[in-house]
């Protein structure tokens, strides 16, 4: 059984529900493990037209201090208390790679006593991937789009101040058809092998989701062929359901278990004070 969900957000961005209801929601599925990541304000020049409005760094603070709070709650209850369900709380963040923006990512970095940092790539350069219109693109322009994103994971692994890499293929979420299409050509699995080789290199983790099937492309993160690499080359992964209200907490975690033994996988990774410990399943 998988233990720990690590990747989830609350309604300061753009989920629905306070920290203290997404920690219920945990409690209520026995998780050992609930850790909370959610999004960086962006740098002046990004926009995210999904987040809520308003001034971003002060929601961000406030959420680290409810996380704090929680943290201290949970860690206190669970000595006293033990025979309850009270999962340990991991503080995080879903950090978005600007490489234009070195120093800004090392100050949100050095803002708060993360447990650990999620590295993402939402953006190609300043194209929001979420946001990119895809129908109007050319076959080989989008097959560009996708050996740029993960040209993005391996420059965000070389960085190497993150610990985990985000959903890593986010970049199919809009079109899954022609993804899968691409990620079956060799050069596509070179990209893909060169991006993972880098994640291993710099000795950080892959993120394995559930959050793909609520999405449109209703695909686990990664697809099949990227885990088949991610195998090969021994790279560890987490586990997360990217939930963003109660009801997607630990979101289908069976069917996320046995995705992920079936390409022998029998471990997953969570962090404490930036410390990897890993976890059976
Ligand atoms: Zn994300
Ligand atoms: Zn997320």
């Amino acid at each position: 059984m998988i233990q720990a969900d690590i990747h989830t957000h609350t309604h300061y961005f753009h989920g629905r529900n306070t920290v203290e209801e997404m920690y219920k929601s945990a409690q209520k599925k026995n998780l050992k493990y609930y850790g909370f990541s959610e999004h960086t304000p962006l740098p002046d020049d990004f926009s995210c037209l999904l987040y809520r409005k308003g001034d971003m760094h002060k929601a961000f603070a406030d959420y680290a201090c409810d996380v704090v709070n929680l943290k201290n709650k949970a860690t206190r209850a669970a000595l006293i208390y033990p025979e309850d369900s009270w999962p340990t709380v991991l503080f995080g963040m879903e950090l978005d790679f600007t490489p234009k923006h070195l120093e800004y990512m090392d100050t949100l970095i050095e803002s708060h006593p993360f447990d650990y940092i999620i590295g993402t790539v939402h953006f190609i350069d300043s194209q929001s991937i979420a946001l990119w219109d895809h129908s109007s693109a050319s076959k080989e322009e989008t097959f560009l789009f996708f050996e740029q994103y993960y040209q993005k994971i391996a420059e965000l692994a070389k960085w190497g101040k993150a610990d985990i890499i985000a959903h890593p293929d986010f970049v199919k979420i809009h079109c899954v058809k022609d993804f899968a299409e691409w990620l079956e050509t060799k050069h596509a699995q070179n990209c893909v092998e060169q991006a993972l080789y880098e994640v291993r290199a710099a000795g950080m983790v892959l993120e394995v989701s559930t959050g793909g099937l609520k999405k449109t492309c209703k695909e686990i993160h990664p697809a099949p062929r990227i885990m088949e690499i991610a195998a090969k080359l021994g790279l560890a992964i987490s586990f997360s359901s990217d939930s963003h209200n109660t009801e997607t907490v630990a979101y289908a975690f069976d069917e996320l278990a046995q995705f992920a033994s079936s390409y022998g996988y029998k471990q997953h990774v969570i962090f404490e004070k930036r410390i990897p410990k890993i976890l059976d399943f």
